[in-house]
């Protein structure tokens, strides 16, 4: 049976002319049997579906990657791993294996951090919400508190005192890059001298030791141009305090913000197609950094907090027709057992969807929906596939950035993500939920327990 060639149910289509562009028309029939060299069928046969797929070898691949790119072209470099991004115990390791620190921004995630084993001098503490627990801790363990803004200085002075310990801290600077909306909510203005002010304020409180400067000028971003300003704009800052303070910086933190080839929603071409390169950005931020007037020897450190670019391709959404049906309009639709409660970046996203299996040469524009009962489970408008039928299989690429933190338990639980090896043994890295674990958090008052109905 599974040898047989499948059947082709005829349909009548309006056929349109003219809709060949100038690449000529794409393949619309490609499949994809395999996730990182282990059959689809085996992945869901096992753990199931939804299933998150993971790539080991592909997230290693990537840090070393960036690695070479940035430590060729400048001398000190250390990439900070951006927790938000995906915060999965065994991904967060893979960075750290490969030498990164970690990036958090609130407590929790600065305590996920330690408990995997990360030292307090490994991470950066970055974000809006520090509360005072949290700086405590992160001043006693000594990390790298980067002030956001008047209210977290003040706090800070107020407890490295209380604790009698110098805090090690950075500012984030935020700046105008060119790009539009203004990134300015986080941090301290540029060009209105509110950075220079807060740096005056660190420079002159015995309880502050400055060691570096922060920005993220924003995310997915698609200029070069900005990152060439934005390290142009703390070299001129770095430059200014050695001139008023004779101040040598540790470092110098260009946060993250590189694009992941993933293609964005509105967008015609391929995002590879015309995204700069990871060598362009580095070439432009290290230029930058070189003219700093510092002595050779005393160059700061170049921190990077990388998440989107480095983790992007390396995870994979494998999914399950749950039915198809034609729409009122006769167009074909197909009910899919993913929804947008697994796939957040769906609203900014085209993910590129494939068959799992073969479907012959026919096609037809499709629209994908999620299986919750919501009118926004929208997984694709319209793609073009070939025939499918319920029980088939897709896998969705580019789902490793900002999926698995932004999840949700709505309708559905979250299902199991695994994480194929180097060795391509594969690994349970979260188990799917269960209502026991949904209610765990729950309490339900006695005079509510019982009903007749
Ligand atoms: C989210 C975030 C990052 C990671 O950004 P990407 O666009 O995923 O590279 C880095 N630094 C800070 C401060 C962030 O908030």
């Amino acid at each position: 049976m599974e040898n047989k060639k499948r059947y082709e149910r005829p349909v009548v289509l309006k056929q349109f002319s003219g809709f060949m562009n100038k690449f000529g028309s794409r393949p619309t029939t490609a499949t994809r049997t395999e996730v990182d060299g282990i059959p689809v069928n085996e992945l869901v046969e096992k753990y199931g579906s939804p299933l998150f797929v993971i790539s080991e070898r592909k997230i290693r691949e990537n840090q070393r990657r960036a690695n070479r790119i940035f430590k060729t072209r400048y001398p000190k470099v250390q990439f900070a791993w951006s927790y938000k991004t995906n915060y999965l115990n065994a991904v967060c390791s893979i960075f750290h294996q490969e030498g990164s620190w970690a990036e958090v921004v609130s407590g929790f995630e600065y305590d996920k951090a330690r408990s995997l084993g990360v030292k307090g001098e490994h991470i950066i503490f970055n974000g809006p919400d520090k509360d005072k627990p949290a700086l405590r801790r992160a001043i006693s363990e000594g990390s790298k508190i980067h002030i956001d803004h008047f209210d977290e200085l003040y706090d800070i002075i107020e407890i490295a005192a209380e604790l009698d310990k110098k805090a090690i801290v950075a500012i984030r600077v935020n700046m105008d890059t060119g790009i539009y909306p203004k990134w300015d909510r986080f941090g301290f203005n540029y060009e209105n001298g509110e950075a220079k002010q807060a740096l005056r304020r660190i420079m002159t409180s015995p309880g502050l030791k400055l060691t570096g400067l922060h920005t993220h000028i924003g995310t997915y971003m698609m200029s070069v141009d900005a990152y060439k300003l934005a390290a142009d704009k703390m070299v001129e800052l770095a430059g200014w305090l050695k001139k008023e303070y004779d101040h040598i910086l540790d470092y110098i933190d260009l946060g993250g913000g590189f694009p992941s080839n993933n293609t964005l929603n509105g967008q015609y071409l391929p995002a590879e197609q015309i995204l700069p390169t990871l060598e362009q950005f580095a070439d432009a931020i290290t230029t930058s950094l070189l003219e700093l007037p510092y002595p050779k020897d005393e160059l700061p450190v170049l921190f990077l907090e990388t998440g989107r670019a480095l983790i992007d391709d390396a995870a994979h959404l494998i999914s399950t027709v749950l039915a198809m049906k034609r729409l009122s309009d006769g167009r074909r639709a197909m009910i899919i057992d993913a929804g947008v409660n697994l796939l957040f970046t769906k609203f900014w996203y085209k993910h590129q969807i494939t068959p799992a299996q073969d479907g012959g040469m026919m096609t037809e524009e499709t629209a994908i929906y999620g299986p919750l009962c919501m009118n926004i489970d929208v997984m694709a408008e319209s793609i073009t596939l070939p025939v499918m039928k319920k029980g088939d299989k897709v896998v969705i690429d580019y789902v490793g950035a900002y999926d698995m933190t932004q999840w949700m338990q709505f309708i559905q639980m979250r299902p199991n993500v695994v994480m194929i090896m180097e060795d391509k043994s594969i690994e349970l890295v979260r188990e799917a939920e269960s209502l026991e674990y949904l209610a765990t958090n729950e309490k339900l008052p006695e005079k509510l327990r019982n009903f007749k109905i």
